[in-house]
């Protein structure tokens, strides 16, 4: 788990001390005693477990300070606030049941059972309730209770009442996230934390209860001014259809009020980049209803878009060795069981089609086509590496609520490769293969990544296919290229495909979101299903090794990313419109022709406004269609035989003469210029 420095002497408990980090008890404490003096520390892992800290601890117990500047501890913030929000509902409905309120990633929920749902005025009016509990200091107090005790203190609570059944869970404080129950049951015992008002006083009072397994903060005040609730939505209780519908209140909670600004501020610009609203905003792509979930249609601007990526991307295979080739959408199902993706991915593929007494299925992968082609003739070790690219369209059953935009489709194209190589090629292949992703990315302005190395799960092997000592040899080659990069290279335990290892780029977006792009797989199975071979140097039969890859992963999602990333002001390599051309006046139209012409000619994608609109409403028309270059002309520019430019970011450049102009453009898309 965490790591544990070597304790100090045992004994040397000094409530002042702020430098130990974790010490073994000799005598009952409290994480109070213990760390009290800095206020960072928000709970104590004990042995392990997140204890509150006024619990008591025997002695002979690791004890570690849990700050709220770490998860465990960042968790234990939102999820108190959890108690709170739960504590305002009840306040201002009595009659609102309680479900569950786990931690979640950013914040936190709490489900209630209420006769109608929340309205955004609602979560105003909690928010100021909740302001005010925080502010109140109220304790959390833990109260170890017996099943009956629970029952009966519980009694008009039905959902915390089932909890208490379905309690004899593991006690795995790791569960909290994945399982919301566990954060009420999953303990060795079950718990009742009161919130108590002016604790320790003789007027103090128990203002509310809720059944939990803690820990909590040790008091509301702590929670501080970083909290806001966000929306409400319906959920099932534990989460199945066959039971009632509550409603569910998200609330976002940091240990600062700058940080929640913070986040509300990322937000809102992962609002203002979301790809479908840019999609079709610049009339890029669009969703129907009469085609069906996750397969988009590209208009005729994010048609080119898509163009310039797929010739690009097919250009520099080529350029590395690849061979284009091309394989049907449809595919008798007989290829994935060969392949081995039947059974294992049946749930993830479209559904098969009877056509003339064969099953048929439509294509999720590639592979199985590319592995045909390699086995179509004898091969010799001098050919290899072979290697065999193509735009592939795949489908792919993704559950309608998992759909999203371009980013989670149904129907996707890929730039998928696949190399055959001896095993001695394998190592030098793998890193051939990164370099070249990586150089990919890079032209698409992505600059800032890391590594995952998704490895396969020990404790299911049923789920892998292969030896160890295959997967042992296959896992340490791609980790030996993948430190060779110099990029941070993070573990994905049990992330693999059934089929090998894979390394996997993750790539930082303009505003610090990580996205998954390419990967490299490597796989010794697939040539053993498909009995591939190729006669070696002394004449023998040898079984290739395959390595799959794709750059972007797939056109559709790469693009969306793309979107976001840029959000929506391509460069000009890539925008649909990468000059677009104003007169300042009628009278100079026929001018404006003669350089779109010219910059025609050289390829450049132009767009003329020679509309009825007036200059200034022309120019705001540009700038909302973010192109990369608007070229004005007036009467000193049509005197001078220039243009004028004017830029995204409203800088002007007047007086450029006409053939400096067409240069210009033309070096800024020939280089992939990432500043125009
Ligand atoms: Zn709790
Ligand atoms: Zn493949």
């Amino acid at each position: 788990m965490s790591d544990v420095v070597s304790p100090p002497s045992p004994a040397a408990i000094n409530p002042a001390d702020t430098g130990t980090e974790a010490t073994t008890t000799t005598a009952t404490t409290t994480g109070v005693e213990l760390y009290g003096a800095r206020r960072d520390v928000v709970v104590v892992r004990v042995d392990g477990e997140l204890w509150d800290l006024d619990r008591e601890i025997p002695a002979g117990h690791k004890v570690e300070p849990v700050t709220v500047g770490e998860p465990d501890g960042l968790a234990v913030l939102r999820h108190s606030a959890a108690h709170v929000l739960a504590q305002a509902v009840q306040q201002v409905n009595p009659d609102a049941k309680l479900g569950i309120g786990p931690p979640v990633t950013d914040g936190f929920y709490y489900d209630f059972d209420v006769e109608t749902p929340f309205t955004p005025e609602d979560l105003k009016a909690l928010d100021k309730i909740m302001g005010r509990i925080i502010k109140e200091g109220q304790t959390f107090r833990r109260r170890v209770v017996t099943e009956d005790e629970a029952r009966a203190e519980l009694a008009n609570e039905p959902y915390k009442l089932e909890l208490i059944g379905l309690k004899g869970g593991s006690g795995d404080a790791d569960g909290a996230e994945d399982n919301g129950e566990n954060v009420e049951v999953g303990g060795a015992e079950l718990t009742i934390y009161d919130n108590v008002r002016g604790a320790g006083r003789e007027t103090e009072a128990v203002v509310w209860s809720d059944l939990c397994r803690g820990p909590h903060l040790p008091n509301t005040r702590l929670i501080g001014n970083g909290v806001q609730l966000m929306r409400s939505a319906a959920a099932y209780w534990r989460g199945s259809e066959k039971n009632p519908m509550l409603q569910r209140v998200y609330g976002t909670a940091w240990p600062t009020k700058d940080e929640l600004k913070a986040h509300l501020e990322r937000l809102a610009e992962a609002e203002r980049r979301d790809h479908r609203r840019i999609g079709a905003e610049m009339d890029l792509f669009s969703f129907h209803d009469e085609v069906g979930s996750g397969l988009p249609l590209f208009h005729p601007k994010g048609g080119v878009i898509k163009r310039v990526m797929e010739d690009y991307v097919r250009q520099r295979h080529i350029e590395e060795g690849f061979s284009y080739v091309g394989t049907p959408h449809i595919t008798k199902d007989g290829l994935f069981h060969t392949s081995g993706h039947l059974p294992y991915y049946s749930d993830t593929m479209f559904p098969e089609m009877d056509l003339e007494g064969s099953k048929y299925r439509l294509k999720a992968m590639n592979c199985p086509m590319h592995n045909l082609i390699f086995a179509s003739r004898g091969r010799s070790y001098r050919e290899l590496p072979l290697r065999l690219f193509e735009f592939g369209s795949v489908y792919r059953y993704e559950k309608s609520g998992v759909v999203q935009g371009l980013t989670r489709v149904r129907g996707l194209t890929q730039d998928d490769s696949h190399s055959y190589v001896t095993p001695e090629q394998a190592p030098s292949e793998v890193k051939h293969l990164l370099d070249f992703m990586l150089s990919v990315l890079r032209d698409f302005g992505l600059d800032d990544f890391y590594l995952e190395l998704s490895t396969r799960d020990d404790s299911k092997p049923d789920k892998f296919v292969g030896s160890d000592e295959d997967w042992a040899a296959a896992t340490k080659i791609l980790e030996e290229v993948g430190r060779e990069t110099g990029l941070e290279l993070v573990a994905d335990p049990g992330g693999a495909a059934f089929y090998g290892p894979k390394i996997s780029v993750q790539a930082k977006d303009a505003i610090g979101r990580t996205w998954q792009m390419g990967t490299v797989q490597y796989d010794f199975n697939q040539p053993k299903g498909f009995g591939l071979e190729y006669t070696a140097a002394d004449g023998t039969r040898q079984q290739p090794v395959m390595i799959h890859s794709a750059k972007f992963g797939s056109i559709e999602r790469f693009m969306g990313v793309l979107i976001e990333h840029y959000a929506g002001a391509f460069p000009a390599w890539l925008a649909p419109v990468q000059v677009k051309l104003v007169p300042v006046a009628e009278a100079f139209d026929d001018y404006v022709k003669d350089v779109a012409a010219q910059l025609t000619a050289r390829g450049v994608r132009v767009e003329l406004d020679l509309s009825d609109d007036r200059f200034g409403k022309k120019i705001r028309n540009a700038s909302k269609e973010k192109v990369p270059f608007t070229l004005i002309a007036g009467g000193e520019d049509v005197e001078a035989g220039a243009v004028s430019f004017r830029f995204r970011d409203g800088t002007q450049e007047n007086g450029v003469p006409v053939a400096d102009a067409v240069e210009r453009i033309v070096a800024a898309v020939a280089e992939r210029s990432q500043q125009a």
